[in-house]
């Protein structure tokens, strides 16, 4: 029957069981990552940290993000990585800041858990 009552309402189509999910800009969608590309030593991690003024972040480490674009520069104050200094990380589509990357003996984006569409 081409018009059967509908019992549900699917959500947004996403990723999960495609072969290579992906996880996007919470505010414009723009793919920012592949969850292949997060650390291989802790795939599944978040890490919570708290800036100088209270705010609390879960971060999600990725290898790479080329959604993202790193900018600013590069600061070791307050960083959360010893001898990593961070820098800006923000969405290449809209220009909203998804977290950081962190530069030093390896190179990684930390990007917040809550300005992710994940998959
Ligand atoms: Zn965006």
């Amino acid at each position: 029957m081409p018009d059967s009552p509908r019992t549900r309402i699917d959500p947004a189509p996403t990723d999960a069981s495609a072969p290579d999910p992906v996880v996007r800009c919470a505010a414009c969608s723009r793919e920012i990552a592949r969850l292949a590309d997060r650390l291989a030593s802790d795939p599944d991690a978040l890490h919570t940290f708290v800036n100088p003024q209270g705010e609390v972040f879960e971060l999600a480490r990725f290898a790479r993000a080329d959604g993202a674009a790193a900018f600013g520069r590069p600061s070791l104050e307050f960083t959360w990585y010893p001898g990593h200094a961070w820098r800006f990380a923000g969405c290449r589509g809209c220009g909203a800041q998804l977290g950081w990357r962190f530069e030093g003996p390896s190179i990684f984006w930390g990007l917040v858990r809550g300005a992710l569409a994940w998959p």
